[in-house]
């Protein structure tokens, strides 16, 4: 177990983030996931999660200056609360208070100035939602929403940068009477806003269902977001997370690979790439290579495909787009076609671009598409003579490797 408590005392007023493996109930049992907690209740939360099962495997104090409070959970899982300093997003742009210190290389750059944990638990910010709509077509399995919250009028503002996560607390109380704990979601906007205003922020959500006792269960905030109407007000921490951030490199080449509703980070990158306002905005002129392999159930369950598609028709040169669509196409073995199988095909160029020491690789979606793609990766390698066990680690280290799963 990973414990980093620092200077903690009984007297100490800081947060701590508790890692946590095999606890909850059905599918996020297998999940790793992150609970802050104030000091004073650290040890009977941890007694609490002993006692159902959960194995901690990290304890960690927040510290303003280093990547905490909520964090996703993944960013958690491989880097030490204190330990980040990885590829910096900055730019140059009139926003220099989320803006890192630009780099001399595109990457192993410290991320002091990305801006996390402005808000914590305990004195969320109270957004306002501004928009709620459908991103799946007729025919879709289940509900996946793109929802948007005005932040304006933070004191501080609340700013974040593309590839972090925020924390929504849901309105209402749990079964103990309780008010809810925080969940989080990966930000699928831009600094500026899907509006360019510099003040909203965008999730993308689908709603948890599942089965228990012959009963669908909703899960409680993803059904309280997809439900929530325009000129709702909700509570809102963070932005947390340093894991997924973009290389500050304007010919980097990115290789994203998401499932579901983890495409949220890279519609975020992608809309800073190549959104045509965006582009004027930030000042970032993106000249490398970008591919997305986005793993969907059905075609109507493809998120921000329109989007993507004219990314592709007008930058054909910069952008590739694969989708796997699991319930519609078969791999070569005759079973649903996951990324892993599109990747595989595509090995070849893949490695061609992970030699380059400028391809960074980012994963976000479900933690089960990890052993598939070590598994494609590992083959891949093997046919050009190398070892992707070797490999992963020195990407990892060389902070070109990014997961985010959960
Ligand atoms: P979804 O729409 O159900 O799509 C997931 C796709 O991945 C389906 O095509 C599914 O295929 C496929 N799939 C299933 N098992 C797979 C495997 N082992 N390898 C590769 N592909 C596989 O997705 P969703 O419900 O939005 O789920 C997305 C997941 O990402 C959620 O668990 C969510 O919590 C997580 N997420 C994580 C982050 C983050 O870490 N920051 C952010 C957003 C979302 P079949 O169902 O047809 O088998």
């Amino acid at each position: 177990m990973r414990v980093s408590t620092g200077r903690a005392n009984q007297s100490d007023s800081r947060m701590f983030n508790v890692v946590v493996e095999g606890y909850g109930i059905g599918q996020q049992r297998q999940a790793e996931r992150v609970f802050t907690v104030p000091f004073g209740q650290l040890q009977s939360t941890i007694q609490t999660i002993a006692r159902q099962g959960g194995v901690i495997t990290g304890v960690f104090a927040i510290d303003h200056a280093s990547d905490g409070g909520a964090a996703a959970p993944a960013a958690a899982e491989s880097v030490p609360a204190s330990a980040h300093g990885q590829a910096a997003p900055g730019q140059a742009s009139a926003e220099s208070a989320t803006t890192a210190p630009r780099p001399a290389v595109s990457h192993a750059t410290s991320h002091a100035a990305v801006p996390v944990n402005t808000y914590k638990p305990k004195s969320p910010f109270v957004g306002t939602v501004t928009e709620n709509y459908s991103l799946v077509g007729e025919g879709a399995i289940g509900r996946v929403n793109h929802i948007t919250f005005d932040l304006a009028g933070g004191d501080p503002q609340l700013e974040y940068i593309e590839g972090q996560s925020i924390g929504i607390i849901p309105d209402g109380t749990d079964a103990n009477g309780k008010p809810h704990k925080l969940r989080l979601y990966s930000i699928a906007s831009t600094r500026h806003g899907d509006n360019m205003a510099g003040h909203t922020v965008s999730l993308c959500v689908r709603q948890l269902q599942y089965e228990k006792d012959g009963e669908t269960i909703n899960g409680v905030c993803s059904t309280f977001l997809c439900d929530i109407e325009p000129g709702a007000k909700v509570k809102i921490t963070g932005p947390v997370g340093k894991e997924m951030l973009l290389p500050d490199d304007e010919e980097a080449n990115v290789i994203m690979l998401a499932t579901g509703t983890g495409i949220a980070p890279m519609r975020a990158y992608l809309r800073r790439m190549f959104e045509p306002a965006e582009r004027e905005k930030n000042g970032w002129n993106f000249r490398g290579k970008a591919w997305l392999f986005m793993g969907a159930p059905k075609t109507p369950n493809l998120l921000y495909d329109a989007d993507f598609e004219h990314y592709q028709s007008q930058f054909p040169d910069n952008f590739r787009y694969t989708k796997a669509i699991s319930r519609e196409q078969q791999n070569t073995r005759g079973g649903r076609m996951y990324i892993q199988d599109r990747v595989l095909e595509h090995a070849d160029e893949i490695f061609a671009m992970i030699e380059n020491p400028k391809t960074h690789v980012y994963m976000c979606g479900l933690k089960g598409m990890e052993p598939g793609i070590d598994e494609a990766m590992t083959t891949a390698a093997a046919a050009k003579g190398l070892n992707w066990s070797e490999l992963r680690p020195a990407l990892k280290k060389a902070e070109r490797w990014h997961v985010e799963t959960y």
